[in-house]
């Protein structure tokens, strides 16, 4: 990423707490701090209850933080209500995992693409035909698909119209939670594609939250891995691969992909469970599973650091 970037939204140090059975707290998200540029993607990876939509849905504005600030260009949004927050909201949009889910099955293509718009006042009644076809076009779909109903259409093409509702507000930030997890391996990597020159045309930052490392390093031009609610390491996702260099990156990674793989060896992956968000322990979130654990890391919890240009970890290791 060059520094050049123009920063637009920026969480710093976000923490989100939820209240547990038996007066225990849940900790979902821990001094979580990560930037997104105009015209980047940032891929937050990790496994299932991390914190990622957690974190995504702090960052448009569906819950608050209970610690940190957002800031979108410079001014915190954690606080804004009322139709301050309401305006806000179209600069960052978002597009779910399962848009079956997320659509009204009574409405048509048409009025499910245009209902953001009409809300804001930005078309008029009769426009809304042209405007459909405008973005189905966008997204690569016929623009007859207008009047379709989501339940006469398949998943990826249902994921391209929750794509093409979230570009007809025009925002500088869309974010993409599994957006693409439900679907079939080569129709996932078609919506990444259309992602990718979406975001070249219009030069949109893209969060993209996936569990697939494999597949965001593909792409993201920042990836954050996260686990247990902390950030443990970020850098570019083309050096995932050959530079990660915490221990956890480096056990998901080998898990799932190694070109040069020798086929002689176990393929190492994490062996137990990840430990409950409930019952964080003190020092280092990945000691119970890390295989180069230290005295230290069961005693002080290690901050993220920058240990080369673009890259950070959290990690006694390289401290
Ligand atoms: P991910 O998206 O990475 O799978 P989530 O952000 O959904 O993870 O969840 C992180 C943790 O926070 C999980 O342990 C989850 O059970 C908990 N959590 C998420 N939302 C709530 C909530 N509204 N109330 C209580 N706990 C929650
Ligand atoms: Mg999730």
């Amino acid at each position: 990423m060059s520094e050049t970037r123009e920063l637009i939204l920026e969480a710093k140090h976000v923490t989100k707490k939820y209240p547990a059975s038996n007066g225990r707290t849940l900790v979902a998200n821990n001094d979580v701090s990560l930037n997104i540029y105009r015209g980047r993607t940032l891929g937050i990876v990790g496994e299932s209850g991390c914190g990622k939509s957690t974190f995504m849905r702090m960052l448009v504005s569906l819950e608050a933080p209970t610690e940190g600030e957002i800031l979108y260009h410079g001014r915190d949004i954690t606080k804004l209500k009322g139709e301050a927050l309401r305006q806000h909201r179209q600069h960052i949009q978002m597009v779910f995992q399962d848009p079956a889910a997320a659509f009204n099955p009574k409405m048509r293509i048409r009025d499910i693409i245009c209902e953001p718009l009409l809300n804001f006042g930005r078309i008029k009644r009769n426009e809304k035909d042209k405007v459909a076809r405008k973005y189905l076009e966008m997204v690569e779909l016929p623009g007859d698909f207008a009047l379709r109903y989501p339940h006469n259409m398949s998943g990826g093409q249902r994921q391209r119209v929750g794509i093409a509702r979230a570009l007809a507000l025009e925002p500088e930030i869309i974010l993409c939670d599994e957006a693409t997890s439900a679907l079939d391996v080569s129709v996932q990597k078609n919506i990444i594609e259309l992602l990718v020159k979406l975001q070249r045309e219009k030069n949109i930052a893209l969060g993209f939250i996936c569990h697939d490392m494999a597949l965001v390093q593909s792409f993201a031009h920042q990836m954050a891995v996260m686990y247990l609610g902390n950030i443990v390491e970020v850098l570019p996702g083309e050096r995932v691969a050959a530079g990660c260099v915490h221990p956890y990156t480096q056990a998901m990674m080998g898990a799932i992909f190694d070109p040069k793989m020798d086929f002689d060896k176990p393929i190492e992956s994490i062996e137990s469970e990840a430990p409950s968000p409930l019952d964080v322990p003190t020092g280092c979130p990945f000691q119970n599973r890390c295989d180069r654990c230290m005295e230290i890391c069961r005693k002080e919890h290690p901050v993220l650091r920058q240990i080369e240009e673009n890259h950070q970890v959290a990690c006694h290791l390289y401290a």
